[in-house]
C-alpha cells in the first residue's frame, strides 16, 4: 500500500462503529467531572517547547525521547502536546485562574503525542481524560481527585482496575533520600543503561521509572522513598489514606510507584488492570505542589490525574462490558416511485425535527434494495410508501426485530413513532425482569 493509503505508524483512526463507544465514555467522564465540580478546558495542541521541557522534566523519557518538537515558519520551537498539565498550568496562570476563586477544578479530553515504539495499549497519538485542581493542599483533595477517578472507571463498567499509591515526599525529604538513592545506585552503575547513567547525577530517581528490564531489575532492590519521609509529609499521607477509607475506596500502598514525570511530589497513584499486559496502567496521577510556582505562577500547590482512553477501550473489550450506545436509524422510510420519495422527505424532516433519527433512500434505488439497506443500518422500524399509503394517510411500520406490524397516520408520525418506540422498550424491560 501506498503512503497515502496508511495511517502514520502508531496513529489509530476511530471507525464509526467505534466512535458510539468513545462518544459514551467520554460522556460519562465529562459528566463524572461535573459531579466534583471540574469544568471542561481546552487548551491547544501545541505549545512553545519550553512549557513542556521545564515542566515534565528534562531528564524524563517524555523529553528525552518521546517529543514530537518542530520549527515552525516563523522559527520557533514548538511542540506537540505529550501531556495536557503542563499547557492546562500554563493557561491558568496565563488568564488569572490561579488568582480567582481556589481551588481551580478543570478537567480535559483529547490527544496526545509521544515518538514511543507502538504496541497494544502504547501509541504515538492517543487520547487522555484527566482533572487538574489547583490551590488544594489538604489531603481530602487527593482522595476526592482518585474518588473522581475510581468513579469514571466504575460508570463505564472497569470496576477491577486496583489502586495503587504512594508518597514520594517534597525537596525536604527527598534530600536525604537522594543521597541513599545515589549511594545504592553508583554501586551498580557499571550495570546501568546510558540514559540511567547519566540520571544518576542529574536526577537518580528516574531510574527506577526506566523500562529497561536490567535497570528494572536493579531498582527493585533499591531504597523506597516512603522510607524517608519527613513528618509533614507523611502525616500528609496518613490523611490521604485515612479520606480513602472514609470514602469507601480500596487501595494498596505501592512504595516503587514514582511516576514518569518530574514535577509530582508527595501523593503519587496508578489505577492498575490485569487485563493489558505489559500496558497495565490505565490512570496515572498525584500531587504536583511545586509546578505552579516553577512555571511562573504564584505558589500553590496542585495535583491531578489522566487516563489512557485507548487502554480503557481496550481493558473494556477484554471484559466484555457492552457499552449503551446510542440507537443508530429508528424509522427506515422505503419509498415506491417519485411521489412516494418526495412524502418520505416530508417526513424525513418532520422526524428530524423532532429529534427522530430517520432514513430514507438517496441512492434512486428499487424497493428491494431499499429493505436490503435498511437491513444492513440496523434499522429499528421501517415503513414502506407507495400510492395507496400516500392516499389514505396510513402507512405499516415494521419492528424490525420481532417483524410485527402496526398502521399509524403520516400526520401523526412522531407521536405514533415515540409509542412504538417506548411500546418495545417497555416489552424488552420486562422480558428481562422475568429472565
Ligand atoms: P507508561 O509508564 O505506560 O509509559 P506514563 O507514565 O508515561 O505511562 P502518563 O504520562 O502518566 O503515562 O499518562 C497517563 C496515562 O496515559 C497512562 O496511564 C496511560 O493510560 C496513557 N498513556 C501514556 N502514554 C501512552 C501511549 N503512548 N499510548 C497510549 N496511552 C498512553
Ligand atoms: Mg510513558
Amino acid at each position: 500500500m501506498s503512503e497515502i493509503n496508511r495511517a502514520v505508524k502508531g496513529t489509530n483512526d476511530i471507525l464509526p462503529g467505534e466512535s458510539g463507544d468513545w462518544q459514551f465514555v467520554e460522556g460519562k467522564m465529562l459528566d463524572t467531572a461535573r459531579l466534583y465540580g471540574f469544568e471542561e478546558i481546552r487548551v491547544p495542541v501545541f505549545e512553545h517547547t519550553e512549557v513542556f521541557s521545564r515542566s515534565v522534566g528534562d531528564t524524563t523519557d517524555v523529553v528525552q525521547k518521546e517529543m514530537y518538537t518542530f520549527d515552525d515558519k516563523g522559527g520557533r520551537s514548538v511542540t506537540l502536546r505529550p501531556e495536557f498539565t503542563a499547557g492546562v498550568v500554563r493557561s491558568a496562570i496565563e488568564h488569572g485562574l490561579v488568582n480567582a476563586a481556589l481551588p481551580v477544578k478543570v478537567c480535559y479530553v483529547g490527544g496526545c503525542y509521544r515518538y514511543e515504539k507502538p504496541q497494544a495499549g502504547r501509541l504515538r497519538e492517543f487520547h487522555q481524560f484527566g482533572v487538574e485542581c489547583i490551590g488544594a493542599a489538604s489531603p481530602n483533595a487527593d482522595a476526592e481527585v482518585i474518588a473522581l477517578a475510581r468513579q469514571v472507571l466504575d460508570s463505564i463498567g472497569i470496576d477491577d482496575a486496583s489502586l495503587e499509591i504512594n508518597s514520594i515526599g517534597c525537596k525536604k525529604c527527598r534530600a536525604e533520600y537522594y543521597k541513599a538513592l545515589k549511594e545504592y545506585f553508583k554501586s551498580r552503575s557499571d550495570e546501568l543503561c546510558d540514559t540511567c547513567k547519566d540520571r544518576l547525577e542529574r536526577n537518580p530517581m528516574r531510574i527506577l521509572d526506566c523500562k529497561s528490564p536490567v535497570c528494572g531489575a536493579i531498582a527493585a532492590d533499591a531504597p523506597a522513598v516512603i522510607d524517608y519521609l519527613c513528618d509533614d509529609c507523611r502525616e500528609h499521607f496518613n490523611g490521604v489514606k485515612a479520606n480513602l477509607e472514609a470514602a469507601g475506596i480500596k487501595y494498596t500502598v505501592n512504595p516503587k510507584i514514582v511516576r514518569g514525570l518530574d514535577y509530582y511530589s508527595r501523593t503519587v497513584f496508578e489505577f492498575v488492570s490485569d487485563k493489558l499486559g505489559a500496558q497495565s496502567t490505565v490512570c496515572g496521577g498525584g500531587r504536583y505542589d511545586g509546578l505552579i510556582s516553577q512555571m511562573g505562577g504564584p505558589e500553590l500547590p496542585a495535583l491531578g490525574f489522566a487516563m489512557g482512553i485507548e487502554r480503557l477501550m481496550l481493558v473494556i473489550k477484554a471484559k466484555g462490558v457492552a457499552l449503551p450506545s446510542k440507537g443508530g436509524c429508528e424509522l427506515y422510510i422505503a419509498a415506491i416511485g417519485q411521489k412516494a420519495s418526495l412524502k418520505a422527505t416530508e417526513i424525513c424532516s418532520v422526524l428530524r425535527a423532532d429529534g427522530f433519527s430517520a432514513q430514507t433512500d438517496i441512492c434512486a434505488r428499487g424497493l428491494k434494495a431499499q429493505m436490503k439497506y435498511a437491513n444492513k443500518l440496523g434499522a429499528r422500524f421501517s415503513a414502506v410508501l407507495g400510492d395507496d399509503e400516500i392516499e389514505s394517510g396510513k402507512a405499516r411500520v415494521k419492528n424490525m426485530a420481532t417483524g410485527e406490524e402496526t398502521e399509524i397516520l403520516l400526520d401523526n408520525i412522531s407521536a405514533e413513532l415515540l409509542k412504538l418506540i417506548n411500546s418495545q422498550a417497555l416489552s424488552e424491560l420486562t422480558d428481562s425482569l422475568s429472565e
